[in-house]
């Protein structure tokens, strides 16, 4: 964002007369600032087919920017797309990370907008903490953390009939995991990187990623705009915010400001040829969740007990 306090710095607002005061990749006022945000939404709703009539949609947020801003133009967009909202948060139980004002936060966020609210606390739903599986395994916090929650994402929403589950990963995200992977040679991965992935396993939700085309910053200034009230510690502390892609692709951010929103438009378009290893879908012979092998992460983190 530029330096609100001196407008004719920015000049004049691109779809509006006024002064802009947000300048990410091109000047706006803040009404149409907002505006854009959600008319980019809107478009890749329509163009990747997020979301039909009467889906029922659950989307994952942690508190931070991105999610939140995520839900908060859902929750505007529930009239033209005629579908049903809900919030899932989860409170994922570790000393460091747990925020109480979290679930505050999130909730009174859902209250006045009027969307259900689900609250679910990794001990009471697992069994178990990020701290007892630590202790018998050479995982990192971050990972196993991952693990339960896209485990209980999937199987609450399913469970709770809902037929999509939205995540607030925006361009920034893509990008990053685009080259992460590719330069680790897991080219089967990067097929996945899209707006939607559809069930393939009548267990599996389907997944929609309806900031996609978002930037982190574009977030965190909608978020502003709107006055959202963003949880402080919703980055937990075990995050390893020391990837090298992050400083290598700020480099090419300050040449080009839409670099990332364009490598996602066209993440979007390309087909990759990289077939995905014909997975088979199973369900765990512990809790009945698909999994592509006999037993599924979550449970195989849990008997480590
Ligand atoms: P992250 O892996 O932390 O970058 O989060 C990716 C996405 O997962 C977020 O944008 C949210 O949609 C979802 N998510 C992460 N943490 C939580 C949480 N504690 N509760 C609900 N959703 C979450
Ligand atoms: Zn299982």
């Amino acid at each position: 964002m530029s330096d609100p306090n001196n407008p004719r710095k920015i000049g004049k607002c691109t779809r509006c007369d006024k002064w802009a005061e947000i300048k990410i990749t091109k000047p706006f006022c803040a009404e149409c600032f907002i505006l854009h945000y959600e008319k980019r939404m809107a478009k890749v709703i329509k163009h990747s087919k997020l979301i039909q009539r009467d889906d029922r949609v659950l989307t994952a947020v942690s508190g931070g920017k991105d999610s939140l801003s995520c839900a908060h133009a859902l929750s505007k967009l529930r009239e033209t797309f005629n579908f049903h909202l809900g919030v899932l948060h989860m409170d994922v139980s570790l000393l460091e990370c747990t925020n109480e004002r979290s679930e505050q936060v999130v909730g009174e966020f859902c209250k006045v907008r009027n969307i259900p609210f689900h609250f679910v606390r990794f001990k009471d739903y697992l069994g178990v903490t990020i701290a007892q599986v630590k202790a018998k395994s050479r995982r990192n916090e971050c990972s196993i953390c991952a693990t339960f929650k896209r485990y209980i994402m999937n199987r609450f929403a399913r469970e709770n009939n809902y037929n999509k589950l939205a995540t607030g990963h925006c361009a920034d995200d893509m990008t990053r995991f685009f080259f992460k992977n590719w330069f680790s040679g897991n080219y089967a991965w990067i097929a996945k990187f899209k707006p939607l992935s559809l069930s393939n396993h009548p267990k599996v939700v389907t997944r929609i990623r309806p900031i996609f085309e978002h930037l982190e910053m574009e977030n965190l200034t909608y978020a502003k705009a709107n006055e959202i009230t963003i949880c402080g510690c919703s980055r937990c502390s075990y995050f390893l915010r020391k990837d090298p892609w992050n400083d290598i692709l700020q480099t090419i951010d300050q040449k080009r400001r839409d670099f990332k929103i364009q490598f996602a438009r066209g993440l979007e378009e390309v087909e990759f040829n990289f077939k995905e290893s014909a997975r088979a879908f199973f369900e765990c012979k512990f809790c009945g969740e698909p999994t592509d092998q006999e037993i599924c992460a979550s449970c195989r983190l849990k008997n480590l007990l």
